[in-house]
């Protein structure tokens, strides 16, 4: 690209977080990634940037910010809740002009398929104590982005990738592959952070499938799977008795438990459960 700017162009980051004096702050997740080439890594398992609106969800210092705009992102759109970040952030606003825009706020505010053009593709170093909350939000309406592309604590990944008949395989696994192909990427070291979490981190690509798995509402397929995985000790016949669902009439075993049944079964389920309650 003529005229982008380069890495060296810019300050480095120790510095920029010096000067806006960006000490980390537990409650809202930070855990910075300086590491120039590990945010490049990122950047590039995302796929196509280069006619892509890119959301990414908590800049911070802004580290993969600037790798997503270096690997030539048409356009990033990144959303900060923290005030002090945004100064840091804005930095970037002169050498990637007209590529580059920022909005401070909570993201769980935020409309994030609203933020640009198709196709968009979500990259984020996710804040770890509102990343399940926010990857649900996106899966509501998953067909609005062409992949997302997201650092998790290593157990949220796991669940994410889960088989059946696994310990991680739960509600997040199910809802997740109902909705989209899901590749783990590769792990990153806890001290790749500053500060370094207590936990390894993991990022994991997310693709929509073009349609579900299998037909279901998003509200019934959360309600059985939160029914049958919350007593996921028990047999189905127990954990779902109050749903009052025909399990053998759907050629569901009900003396399975909820870690047994593949995704398609669950949406059978969610679908039984929607044609009971009108
Ligand atoms: N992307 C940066 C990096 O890789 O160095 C920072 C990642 S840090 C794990 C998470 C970031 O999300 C922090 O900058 C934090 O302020 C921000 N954050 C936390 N909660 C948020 C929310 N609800 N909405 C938007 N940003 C949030």
């Amino acid at each position: 690209m003529t005229g982008a700017p380069t890495a060296a162009a810019l300050p480095p980051l120790r510095e920029v977080i010096a000067r806006h004096d960006l000490i980390a702050r537990h409650s809202l997740g930070q855990h910075f990634l300086l590491d120039a080439n590990l945010c490049r890594r990122i950047a590039l398992t995302a796929g196509d940037l280069g006619e892509s609106t890119v959301i990414e969800i908590g800049p911070g210092p802004g580290g993969l910010t600037r790798a997503l705009l270096l690997a030539g992102a048409r356009r990033v759109v990144a959303i900060e809740k923290d005030a002090r970040c945004i100064a840091a952030l804005q930095e970037l606003a002169g050498p990637f002009a007209g590529r580059f825009e920022l909005i401070e706020g909570d993201a769980l505010e935020v409309d994030v398929a609203g933020l640009g053009p198709p196709p968009r593709r979500i990259v984020a170093n996710l804040p770890y104590n509102v990343a399940t909350p926010l990857l649900l939000q996106w899966l509501r309406q998953a067909q609005a982005f062409e992949s997302l592309t997201l650092m998790f604590q290593k157990e949220v990944a796991d669940r994410l990738l889960a088989t059946p008949r696994t310990k991680a395989y739960g509600r997040l696994s199910v809802i997740t592959q109902w909705l989209c192909e899901v590749r783990p990427a590769f792990t990153v070291d806890r001290r790749a952070f500053t500060p370094p979490p207590k936990v390894t981190s993991s990022v994991v690509v997310l693709t929509p499938r073009p349609q579900p798995l299998a037909p279901a509402s998003f509200k019934a397929l959360e309600a059985v799977t939160a029914a049958a995985f919350g007593q996921r000790r028990k047999m189905l016949r127990a954990s779902l008795r109050r749903l009052d669902l025909d399990l053998a009439g759907l050629g569901i075993d009900p003396s399975a438990r909820a870690e047994e049944l593949e995704v398609p079964a669950f949406c059978a389920l969610a679908r039984a459960l929607e044609e009971k309650s009108g």
